[in-house]
């Protein structure tokens, strides 16, 4: 194992194994360089599957209702897409498709497949190449891109009617709220240590990169 720098104190220190549960702590200044949640898995599993069901709910309930000259209607979120794309508001609808629907809902997808397949190592290979290709999508998944495609939808939306909001936005509220949660509790390094058995290249070497540049720094 390659030592690593202490992002505080700068000492070089080999990591041992981290037992679930456990830190590795610098032994010179004490700073957490490393922990492993005793449960690593089954909480952001949870999350993810919580996640899923207000997603299907978020697309499938009104996402607004609108009051415009005395009549009432209401709309999901790809009624409203639909709608802006009729009214000549095509780069509007593909915003909103890709940042409400396509990258949260692969993110969800994306999270469900990895967590379920490296709950019985060895992991197979293909979860090391699907890692590796969802750090690129990640950043489409943030929850600044999904308000701020939200907030393009209403903005163009109220220019046309008074807008209600429906039990939809209420779930996509949800989601901003898991979606960094489950980030917060998945542990990268505990999939790739399983997904490390059936895939002999190791982690992203951006890791080993960074470690490099924090040396380099001071
Ligand atoms: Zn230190």
């Amino acid at each position: 194992m390659e030592p690593v720098a202490c992002p505080e104190c700068d000492l070089l220190q080999r990591l041992l194994e981290v037992p679930p549960g456990g830190k590795a702590r610098c032994a010179r200044c004490g700073h957490t360089l490393a922990s492993r949640p005793s449960d690593p898995l089954d909480r952001p599993l949870a999350l993810t599957l919580a996640a899923a069901i207000v997603f299907i709910v978020a697309h499938t309930t009104p996402l607004m209702g609108l009051s415009a000259v005395g009549r009432h209607a209401s709309t999901t979120i790809a009624g409203g897409a639909l709608e802006m794309w009729r009214q000549g508001e095509q780069i509007t609808a593909v915003i909103v498709t890709f940042c409400a629907g396509i990258a949260p809902g692969t993110y969800i997808l994306f999270m469900l497949t990895v967590l379920l397949a490296v709950r019985r190592p060895p992991a197979p290979h293909w979860v090391g190449e699907m890692v590796r290709w969802g750090h690129s999508m990640q950043p489409w998944s943030m929850n600044e891109v999904m308000i701020l495609g939200i907030l393009v939808a209403l903005i163009k939306i109220a220019e046309l009617a008074t807008v209600e909001p429906g039990i939809g936005m209420y779930a996509l509220g949800g989601l901003v709220v898991l979606f960094p949660a489950i980030m917060l509790t998945v542990d990268p390094r505990e999939i790739w240590r399983r997904v490390e058995w059936a895939d002999g290249q190791g982690p992203p070497r951006a890791e080993a990169g960074e470690d490099i540049r924090t040396e380099a720094g001071r």
